[in-house]
């Protein structure tokens, strides 16, 4: 209960000043920081303490000294939770290009360029046998053209930046011609028809939702058209009575109008993902071969390796992109090309792909190998958690993330916890809790762990030390 007017104002006389606050701080946090730093932290424990008081939710102790004690206590405890920054947790969601955990865990030879590039002066844009300024993309064009098919290729801090570059780029006062069925939203803050008016290109929609003809476009195109943008529907599928306009037909037919084509594919897979058994996604190579004159896709979904946004196609398209001021602001840092560069380097050598690659690695881990994970991950957790939980192994589906393949699952083995006493909600943010915190998915009124994301169940011992 709030406490009355008097009361708040004498227990809030009682809290200590900054200084002596800081005073009461142990020695080592008091040497180890800025006192900037602490003064803020103080204060802000303080503040908790007065919001608390006011609401009536948390008294303070009695005594000037335990009021100190309580204050010093928690202000280290911030400060080490604080300082640590992001923690490593247990991705049981089976998401394996999951945004809000990362995307794509990078392979070892990336995770070792990036250490190189962060030790060591690197020649990023110093070519030695010129013994002067060399260029920053260099060394991941070349790599890209080999993979794509691409005359040239740039790279940008993301996909997002990719496409806002090369419509600003080709399109800037223009027309840009867009499917309806396209006009897609990913993840909240990337929008076609926005992401085209900060590029200062003009959207000009054609077709339905449903369906879009070769001659919504022909009618469309006019003196101010510059491009036809195809947009691949990353992460919803139109199903029933649909039609849109393959690739090779709508460059068939920007070459005969003189405008040109671009192709945003989100994910774009370097590879045919159905040599895995998985479902297809457009392969960067094929729309490069329809005629696409520019094609966009991002660094850390299919391909697997660091965020970063790729935009590969003709020179002479490539060329003013490179040129333009906004490519300066949205170039990528030297470690992002690393990782890039050595992902790369992965599938040109291409024999242990799959199992090089984590991504690809955890999207075709078979149903057997789950079978197995699932029930020593079972065993490790009924020993843990003690035989109040329930934990059954149960076939289920993982969706894939980043709007790869939408709708279309991969089936996987999961976990299912239960407990009488608590909700799958309570269980699961004792998962959270856990170090490392273990992220799963409320599924059927059960705490889910997928183990497509989990390659080794003893990790799930380290969250839960013996009782
Ligand atoms: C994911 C996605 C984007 C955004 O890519 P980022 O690399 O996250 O910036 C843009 N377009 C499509 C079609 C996508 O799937």
């Amino acid at each position: 209960m709030p406490p009355n007017a008097d009361d708040l104002s004498d227990a809030l006389r009682q809290m200590p000043s900054v200084d002596e606050c800081v005073r009461a701080l142990a020695p080592e946090v008091q040497n180890s920081f800025n006192r900037g730093y602490l003064v803020s932290m103080v204060r802000a424990v303080q503040d908790q303490l007065r919001r608390a008081l006011a609401a009536g939710t948390d008294p303070l102790p009695t005594g000037r000294q335990a009021i100190l004690e309580q204050i010093a206590r928690r202000t280290e405890h911030q400060i080490a939770a604080s300082g640590t920054g992001w923690r490593a947790v247990v991705n049981a969601t089976g998401v394996v290009i999951h945004t809000n955990l990362g995307r794509a865990m990078l392979a070892e030879a990336a995770i070792d360029a990036i250490s190189l590039a962060a030790r060591s002066a690197i020649t990023l844009e110093y070519d030695l046998e010129k013994g002067g300024r060399g260029d920053r993309d260099r060394m991941v064009e070349d790599d890209l053209c080999a993979l794509t098919g691409a005359q040239a290729a740039t790279v940008v801090n993301n996909n997002a930046a990719a496409v806002l570059l090369a419509l600003n780029t080709l399109a800037e006062g223009r027309e840009v011609i867009v499917s309806r069925g396209e006009l897609i939203e990913i993840g909240g803050s990337f929008r076609i028809p926005d992401v085209m008016r900060k590029s200062g290109a003009r959207l000009r929609e054609v077709g339905t939702t449903n369906r879009t003809h070769l001659r919504d476009y022909a009618e469309a195109i006019g003196p101010e058209t510059a491009l036809l943008l195809k947009v691949h529907p990353s992460n919803y599928r139109v199903i029933g009575f649909t039609a849109s306009v393959a690739i090779a037909d709508l460059c068939r037919l920007a070459a005969a109008r003189g405008v040109e084509v671009m192709e945003d594919l989100g994910s774009g897979a370097l590879v045919d993902l159905r040599r895995f058994g998985l479902h297809p996604e457009p392969v960067v190579r094929d729309r490069i071969e329809a005629g696409t004159g520019l094609v966009t896709f991002s660094g850390d979904k299919l391909l697997g390796g660091p965020q970063a946004g790729i935009i590969a196609g003709r020179r002479d398209l490539i060329e003013p992109i490179r040129n333009n001021p906004l490519k300066r602001a949205l170039r990528c840092d030297k470690l992002s090309l690393a990782a890039l560069s050595a992902t790369l380097g992965i599938y040109l050598r291409a024999a242990d792909l799959v199992q090089t690659l984590p991504v690809l690695r955890l999207l075709t881990r078979s149903p057997q190998e789950l079978e197995i994970a699932a029930h020593r991950a079972r065993e490790i957790l009924a020993q843990r958690l003690g035989g109040e939980f329930e934990i059954t192994v149960a076939a289920s589906i993982s969706e894939i993330g980043s709007g790869a393949m939408p709708g279309e699952g991969i089936e996987t083995r999961v976990l299912k916890v239960r407990h009488p006493g608590h909700s799958a909600g309570a269980i699961a943010a004792m998962f959270r809790r856990a170090n490392p915190a273990i992220i799963g998915r409320i599924s059927e009124d059960a705490f889910t762990l997928d183990l497509r994301t989990i390659e080794d169940p003893s990790v799930l011992a380290a969250s839960f030390p013996p009782i």
